[in-house]
């Protein structure tokens, strides 16, 4: 039983991302760059408690992590800590898609996955 959903779990579900954070260097018009992405939220019960964990401030030297020959990818990795998000499983989030907001965002804190569904 245990191997069998050990086996289940070795495909990998890649969300696509859709971001509106404008002032990260990662953001390419809506997408994102990177291939593995972090979303913060121990214990969030609403989306304003999750965060974007990779967003780094576009005035700042960085390098993406994605292998792809075209940025953006299409779809990423996206590790979470958000346990109380219906789409998380074990660590990992599970959802089709997310939406990482806000606009106006400047910082690591201002961001949100508004993607987040309480269990
Ligand atoms: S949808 Fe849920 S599991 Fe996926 S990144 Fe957002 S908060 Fe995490």
């Amino acid at each position: 039983m245990f191997l069998h959903s050990l086996l289940e779990r070795t495909e990998i579900i890649m969300p696509t991302i859709s971001c509106e954070v404008k002032k990260c260097c990662y953001n390419t018009e809506g997408g994102c760059k990177l291939e593995n992405v972090r979303v913060d939220g121990d214990s969030a019960v609403v989306s304003d408690e999750t965060l974007c964990d990779s967003f780094t401030e576009n005035k700042e030297e960085a390098t993406n992590n994605c292998s792809c020959e075209e940025c953006a990818c299409d779809k990423a990795d996206v590790e979470c800590s958000a346990e109380n998000c219906r789409y998380n499983s074990d660590g990992c989030c599970e959802a089709d898609k997310i939406e990482i907001g806000h606009s106006t965002a400047d910082c690591c804190s201002d961001t949100q996955c508004e993607t987040f569904e309480e269990k």
